[in-house]
C-alpha cells in the first residue's frame, strides 16, 4: 500500500494542537509506520509574548513545537521563504511567502494540506497570521503545478507535481461553521491534550495573558483574594479546554460533548487522492474513521 502523507500549514504553533492533532493522531492509530505526518507554521511566533523578547519567545515556540510532533510522529518545520528566512513578525502574502510555501509543500509531496479556513463573513473577527496563511494557501495551490512558478530552494526542479487535497478546518476567530465531515478524537484525546501542554509559552503563559485583558472574568488564571492572577490553572484550563469541544459542537449543530474535529473539502487544490473517485470517496478511503456532515 502506498503511504499516505499529509501536511499541516497553520500560523502559530499550537493551531494545529487546536484544530487538527486529534486527525493526525487517529492517522497515525490507523496507519501506523504507513503514514508521513508534517506540521509547518508560516509564523515564527516571536512577537507572541508578554515578557520575553522576540527572539527567546521564536526559540521556545519552536522547541515546544517540536516536542508536541514527536507525540504523534510528525515531523515540525517552520517556513522558510523563498530567501531563506523566516517570517519576521506578521504573516503577509507577498512574493518571498508564497514562494517558500510553494517550495516547502513540493518537497513534502503531501496527499492532502490540512489549512486554516479563508474567512469570509465581513463581520467576522479574524487574525491576521490566520487569515493571511490560509489565503496564501489558497493562492498556492494551483500554482504548485506550475514548475517555473518561483525559483527551487532545495531540490533539482521537478516538471512534474500532483498537486494534493486541500482541506480546512475551522477557525477561532472566524466562528464560521463551513465543513464536511467531522472526525471523532475522543479516543485519542489525552494525546491532544498532551500535545497542546507542549505549548507551555502559549497555554499556560501567553493565551491567559491576552484572556485576562480581553475578559476578566474568564481569565484561566488561579486568582488571589483580590481578584489578582496568581497562577496558570491546570484545572480551569481543562474545563475551559472541555467547554471549547462543546461550543465547537454547538456551532456544527450537536449538542455533546465528544471531542471532534471539523473539516471541509476546498477546491484549492486537486479534487482525489484517487483518479476516477469523488472527493468524497477518495477521503472516505483515506479517513476510514471520518463522520460525513448529514
Ligand atoms: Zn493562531
Amino acid at each position: 500500500m502506498k503511504q499516505l502523507r499529509v501536511l499541516s500549514v497553520m500560523a502559530h504553533q499550537d493551531d494545529f494542537e487546536f484544530e487538527a492533532a486529534g486527525l493526525f493522531l487517529r492517522l497515525r492509530q490507523h496507519y501506523g509506520s504507513n503514514v508521513a505526518l508534517k506540521i509547518v507554521t508560516t509564523s515564527c511566533g516571536g512577537s507572541g509574548h508578554h515578557e520575553m523578547s522576540f527572539e527567546e519567545t521564536a526559540r521556545r515556540r519552536e522547541a515546544e513545537a517540536k516536542a508536541s510532533a514527536a507525540i504523534v510522529g510528525a515531523e515540525y518545520e517552520n517556513l522558510r521563504q523563498l530567501d531563506g528566512t523566516h517570517i519576521p513578525a506578521q504573516v503577509f502574502c507577498d512574493r518571498n511567502m508564497l514562494g517558500g510555501l510553494w517550495n516547502c509543500i513540493r518537497d513534502f509531496a503531501p496527499d492532502y494540506v490540512i489549512a486554516p479556513p479563508v474567512v469570509t463573513n465581513p463581520l467576522a473577527g479574524i487574525h491576521i497570521d490566520h487569515q493571511h496563511t490560509a489565503e496564501a494557501l489558497r493562492y498556492i495551490a494551483y500554482q504548485l503545478g506550475v514548475p517555473n512558478a518561483y525559483p527551487t530552494m532545495n531540490a533539482p526542479r521537478q516538471q512534474r507535481f500532483r498537486v494534493p487535497v486541500f482541506l480546512v478546518c475551522l477557525d477561532t476567530y472566524g466562528q464560521e461553521n463551513i465543513w464536511d465531515f467531522s472526525v471523532n478524537v475522543d479516543s485519542v484525546k489525552e494525546d491532544k491534550i498532551r500535545m497542546l501542554r507542549c505549548h507551555a509559552s502559549q497555554i499556560e503563559e501567553w493565551l491567559p495573558f491576552v484572556d485576562s485583558l480581553n475578559d476578566p472574568e474568564g481569565a484561566i488564571y488561579e486568582r488571589g483574594p483580590n481578584g489578582e492572577n496568581i497562577r496558570w490553572s491546570e484545572e480551569r484550563w481543562r474545563a475551559e479546554t472541555e467547554r471549547r469541544f462543546h461550543q465547537r459542537n454547538l456551532l456544527c449543530g450537536f449538542d455533546d460533548s465528544i471531542a471532534r474535529e471539523y473539516f471541509a473539502i476546498t477546491k484549492w487544490g486537486t479534487s482525489s487522492t484517487t483518479p476516477g473517485m469523488t472527493a468524497r470517496e477518495s477521503l472516505a478511503q483515506d479517513f476510514p474513521f471520518s463522520d460525513w456532515r448529514q
